[in-house]
């Protein structure tokens, strides 16, 4: 006979794990499709507001996570499986994994998190990986003594400014709008080094390099004239925000304008009954592990609470 879990819980950070160690110890049975398990802060050096710990690095959260997960009974746990997609079906859901396995569940809880936002520029993908950087905390430490740009005036490009202040000799913070936008301390901080030349209204055009990377080009806005200009960088780390994962579900739940499942956040449901959501994939404001963790806590007990309900129906 088809197996049919109670709850599938999609994506594998903090989110992911939270909600099915709480579905399995409500008994329900649970499949785990994830792609990798431990979520985006796997890259950071330090996490220092992770409830409970004073301080660790993202590895070892990942680490934590996972040993807490496979400590638990009822949960089938796939690793490298990316859902491809979700339907609803009168009994529940279907999924549809890029392996091409197909699984069926009557709740999902989508914990997908979200990726690094790309700017789309010509020299981003060429040379990703050879200049072009996407996580300052995992790389910074390979641009000693070099000139770097960092792309993005907001939180993460103001931390990333921070975590190259040991290394870099030179960097310059290329700025869109005429304000930075992320903690005023930080932007204290950021402004306070001479290491660093704030460009304002300067959008990036195009990343140059031969084998690596050389320079980046900017124009800068307001202008009619459209002048291009260059600087010459070793690196470039762009930090312009995260785009949520969560194209897989966009034609059964609600999304807002920058693709965030629209919940209820006192219970996590989305549009789709039966379909529950947290963490970063969501239009949650705060976008934090322990906000994560928390919020998919509550997406599992409504999951347990709506198959409670189902099974006395079916009674
Ligand atoms: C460099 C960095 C440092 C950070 N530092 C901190 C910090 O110090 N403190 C803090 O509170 N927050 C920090 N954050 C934010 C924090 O990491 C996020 O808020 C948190 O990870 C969100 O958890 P999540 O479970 O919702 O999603 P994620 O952590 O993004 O996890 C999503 C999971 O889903 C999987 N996945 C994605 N798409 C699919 C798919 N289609 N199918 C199956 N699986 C999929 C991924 O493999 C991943 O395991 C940091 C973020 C970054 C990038």
């Amino acid at each position: 006979m088809e197996e049919i879990y109670d709850v599938a819980v999609i994506g594998g950070g903090p989110a992911g794990v939270a909600a099915a160690i709480y579905t399995s110890r409500k008994q329900l049975k649970t499949i785990f499709l994830t792609d990798t398990i431990g979520g985006q802060s796997v890259g950071s050096s330090g996490i220092e507001n992770w409830i409970g710990v004073e301080s660790l690095s993202g590895i070892e959260l990942a680490k934590a996570l996972e040993k807490h997960l496979r400590a638990q009974e009822n949960i089938n746990i796939q690793t490298s499986q990316r859902v491809s997609k979700l339907e609803s079906t009168q009994n529940g859901v279907t999924i549809e994994t890029e392996k091409g396995d197909t699984i069926k569940a009557q709740t999902a809880i989508i914990t997908t998190g979200g990726r690094h936002r790309h700017l789309g520029v010509p020299g981003e993908e060429e040379f990703s990986g050879k200049g072009v950087v996407f996580c300052a905390t995992c790389d910074a430490p390979f641009f000693r003594d070099k000139t770097v740009a960092v792309v993005g005036g907001g939180n993460s490009g103001l931390e990333a400014v921070v975590d190259l202040f040991p290394f870099a000799k030179k960097i310059y913070l290329i700025v869109l709008g005429d304000t930075l936008k992320g903690d005023p301390i930080t932007q204290e901080e950021v402004k306070a080094s001479e290491k660093v030349e704030i460009i304002y209204g300067a959008n990036t055009t195009k990343i140059l390099g031969e084998k690596m990377v050389t320079g980046l080009e900017y124009e800068e806005i307001p202008s009619d004239e459209k002048i291009k200009k260059t600087l010459d960088v070793d690196g470039v780390f762009v930090q312009i925000g995260s785009v949520p994962n969560t194209e897989f579900a966009k034609n059964l739940v609600e999304t807002n304008d920058f693709g965030e499942i629209v919940i209820n956040h006192k219970s996590g449901e989305t549009s789709q009954p039966g379909v529950f959501a947290a963490g970063d994939a969501t239009d949650t404001p705060y976008k934090q592990n322990n906000i994560a963790a928390g919020d998919a806590v509550k997406a599992a007990l409504s999951a347990y609470d709506y198959v409670l309900k189902k099974r006395r129906e079916q009674k």
